[in-house]
């Protein structure tokens, strides 16, 4: 009711159901700011989305399904896995990129990995001693991945950016100023 009651055009997370049913549509909208910041953060590396197996672990409204659609619109053959998924392991095993948005501590472990693939960890959790840590057992992950974010200070600032980009467009849309 809260989301819905904000003028989608000021939906500057990107959470509205009128933005995500334009994303999933493929027309042009406000994306949710995690799955935009993540996107950027991956084309500014370099790193080829066209035809990737692109596993998502966490189908949340915020990371996991928005990020499926904007996977999708980069040519990447997309699995989202959450909660009731069978096999994680495998399925992790099996992807060029693994993406991780679901809130448990190194729920992912290094060796499920596939030699040199991609791993961007969303999650943040903070453990008993106060260190906050993804959901990526980052120590193992990092010896197999070609390319790893780390948690502090990968995905959350990209979600700043993102929310910043948005507001940005959202006021230019008001004030009819032309973006390149
Ligand atoms: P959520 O609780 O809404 O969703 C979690 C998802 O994980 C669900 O789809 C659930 O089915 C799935 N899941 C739970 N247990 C699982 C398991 N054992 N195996 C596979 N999937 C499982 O969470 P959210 O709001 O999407 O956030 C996820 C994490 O990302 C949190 O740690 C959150 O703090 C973090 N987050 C970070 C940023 C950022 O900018 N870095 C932004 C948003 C969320």
């Amino acid at each position: 009711q809260i989301i819905e009651a904000i003028h989608p055009d000021k939906d500057v997370d990107g959470f509205h159901p009128y933005n995500i049913g334009r994303l999933a549509k493929r027309l042009e909208s406000l994306q949710s700011c995690t799955p935009k910041g993540i996107c950027k953060l991956l084309k500014s590396a370099d790193i080829e989305l066209l035809g990737k197996d692109v596993l998502i672990v966490g189908a949340s409204n915020i990371v996991g399904r928005p990020l499926g659609l904007l996977m999708l619109l980069e040519g990447a053959t997309v699995t989202i896995c959450h909660r009731f998924t069978k096999n994680l392991p495998e399925k992790v095993g099996q992807a060029d990129i693994i993406i991780a948005a679901v809130g448990k501590p190194e729920l992912i472990k290094g060796d499920w990995i596939k030699q040199d693939a991609v791993v961007v960890d969303v999650g943040i959790n903070r453990t008993k001693n106060g260190q906050i840590i993804g959901d990526i057992e980052f120590s193992k992950a990092k010896s197999k991945a070609s390319w790893i974010t780390p948690v502090p200070g990968g995905v959350g600032p990209m979600t700043v950016v993102s929310l910043l980009e948005n507001t940005f467009l959202s006021y230019c849309k008001r004030e009819s100023i032309p973006i390149d």
